[in-house]
């Protein structure tokens, strides 16, 4: 259970870990369909290739519906401008905009939607923006539902973090919706219901949409079976800034990690399969197209899938165990014997792609740094502040030790322990 000194000599003195780091930064937010998520692709190609030149991975693509933003504005009671950002996804107006009155939901849970049922339809939907790593989060993706269910005909979420605006996917596909834009806290307070009745508002969004493609990236590093943990991370983020946290973190780890460990698997039970995934902003599509693909046998012989989504921001790390009770004792194990506190969270939490995984059998668990913790820096993410000075080195040193401690550990472990994992 306990990392190989070698190895873990190696990875601790793995100054490529920062450098990486930073180079995925320097790619920009990474949205889907844009250059800067190319730009990512081509580094993370480059990056496998210069530690194992002999595998050349294989690309999946991915079609998907495609979206880009070409304008938004909000126009305040008053007629001043608000900066505003569509969220992924959001439909369009017509030119000449959608005005209307704005009603506050408050944090926008199912209770407040209930309570003022009678008041929504034709209006526009005020919500906030939470934490997203915390135990009873509701996700902007169901508020936007709920709103859309009541007759909304518009949906703004104000943000964290004073002074910006926010991101985040709408959580439509394609067609029908409301459109929907982020927005700073000081705006959502201007908008709150005054005495003279609800505040009125224009948006106007501009948006470009049509058919569209990027991939999954796959290395294989074989063991001495057919079998094999699965070790992922999504590419793909916000325009905002550089999506640091979400998802540069979980990708320099992985790196890492692969680097480090795939001159080992030859010689281990289970072989190290490692998968960048993109689209995952966009209601985690390229895993799910990859994990629908996966015949029975093919996901029988995938015994753990060990997602790295925002894994430094915060020193401390929780395992997301996505109702696989039977794997938190050799997660907790593996940690106690690296000297790591690790906690494990056990619903399933559909917020990046081991939840399609997980709800395709196989056993998956998602690093997240910071969960329930409202001071860690993971609390501006989706906001222009998920930039590389909110992450320690430190931090994304010890996830990616953790991380190298549990895939080698799930590469070896025994048939037994592995089917205690299913159950
Ligand atoms: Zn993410």
């Amino acid at each position: 259970m306990r990392l190989d000194a070698g190895l873990m000599g190696r990875l601790a003195a793995d100054e490529a870990l920062w450098r990486d780091f930073n180079d995925i930064c320097d790619c920009g937010g990474r949205l889907s369909g844009t250059q800067s998520e190319k730009r990512a692709f081509a580094l993370l190609r480059e990056r496998v290739r210069a530690a194992s030149p002999a595998n050349s991975g294989r690309s999946i693509p991915v079609p998907y519906n495609g979206w880009q933003a070409k304008s938004a504005t909000l126009k305040l009671p008053g007629g001043t401008f608000a900066p505003c950002h569509p969220l992924v996804r959001t439909i369009a107006t017509p030119s000449s905009g959608l005005t209307a009155e704005v009603i506050d939901l408050g944090r926008g849970t199912p209770d407040e939607f209930e309570a003022h049922k009678a008041e929504i339809a034709e209006r526009i939907v005020l919500v906030r923006h939470e934490l997203m790593f915390a135990a009873g989060t509701i996700h902007r993706r169901r508020k936007y539902d709920m709103a859309r269910a009541h007759g909304a005909v518009g949906f703004l979420i104000g943000g964290p973090l004073a002074g910006h605006v926010v991101a985040g996917s709408s959580g439509r596909d394609s067609g029908e919706g409301i459109p929907a834009l982020g927005i700073s806290p000081e705006t959502a307070a201007k908008l709150a219901r005054r005495s003279t009745g609800f505040p009125s508002v224009t948006i106007t969004v501009e948006t470009a949409e049509g058919p569209a493609e990027t991939e999954t990236l796959v290395y294989d590093y074989p063991g001495q079976t057919d079998e094999w943990v699965v070790l992922s991370a999504h590419v793909d983020g916000h325009d905002l800034a550089e999506s640091a946290m979400d998802n540069g973190t979980g990708l320099a780890a992985v790196l890492a990690v692969a680097r480090a460990l795939s001159p080992e698997v030859a010689k281990w039970r289970r072989g190290l399969r490692v998968m960048f995934f993109s689209v995952e902003e966009w209601a985690l599509t390229g895993s799910a197209q990859y994990v629908k693909a996966l015949g029975e046998a093919e996901r029988a012989k995938i015994a753990l899938n060990v997602n790295l989504d925002s894994v430094a921001g915060s020193p401390n790390l929780a395992a997301l165990t996505s109702g696989f009770a039977g794997v938190e004792p050799f997660l907790l194990g593996v940690a106690e014997a690296n000297g790591q506190s690790l906690r494990t969270v056990r619903p399933l939490m559909t917020n990046s792609d081991h939840a399609n995984f997980a709800t395709g059998g196989i056993p998956a668990i998602r690093l997240v740094a910071g969960f329930d913790d409202p001071n860690a820096h993971l609390r501006v993410v989706l906001t222009p502040a998920d930039t590389r000075d909110k992450v320690a080195q430190s931090e994304l040193r010890q996830a990616t030790l953790l991380t190298a401690a549990l895939v080698a550990a799930a590469c070896n472990a025994d048939p037994d322990e592995a089917a205690r994992w299913r159950a």
